[in-house]
């Protein structure tokens, strides 16, 4: 656990979230703040910054876990949706803790901001 991590505290049970699913170290909430009418965040339960470090020290098994139970979160929502991994300053990541965006609810439209 990373001591000023906002996701960590989540999953320690410090900040209250809507839990959505949990299982094999993976977790899903709901977002705070969401941009369409489905928004999840699927994030490891064990603090790893982004998807390069993660690439960069993490299993294949867990990045595996991490994508798979983003898709099926996903595939719930009749008409598609949309995996977002937001990664380092200029790539719009706010929390440095990996997390996987499911967005769904609504048409998306291509490019993103
Ligand atoms: P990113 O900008 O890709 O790092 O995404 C961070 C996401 O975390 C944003 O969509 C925020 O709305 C969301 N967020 C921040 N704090 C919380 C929280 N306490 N509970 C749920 N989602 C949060
Ligand atoms: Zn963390």
């Amino acid at each position: 656990m990373s001591s000023d991590c906002i996701f960590c505290k989540i999953v320690a049970g410090e900040i209250p979230a809507k839990v959505v699913h949990r299982a094999n170290g993976i977790i899903a909430i709901e977002d705070v703040n969401p941009q369409a009418p489905v928004h999840l965040l699927v994030l490891p339960e064990r603090h790893v910054a982004n998807i390069a470090e993660h690439t960069f020290k993490g299993s294949a098994d867990e990045i595996t876990s991490l994508m798979e139970t983003a898709a099926e979160l996903g595939s719930k929502h009749a008409g598609g949706f949309r995996l977002v991994v937001n990664t380092g300053a200029d790539g719009g990541q706010t929390v440095d803790h990996l997390h996987v965006h499911v967005l769904a609810g609504r048409h998306m439209t291509w490019p993103p901001g």
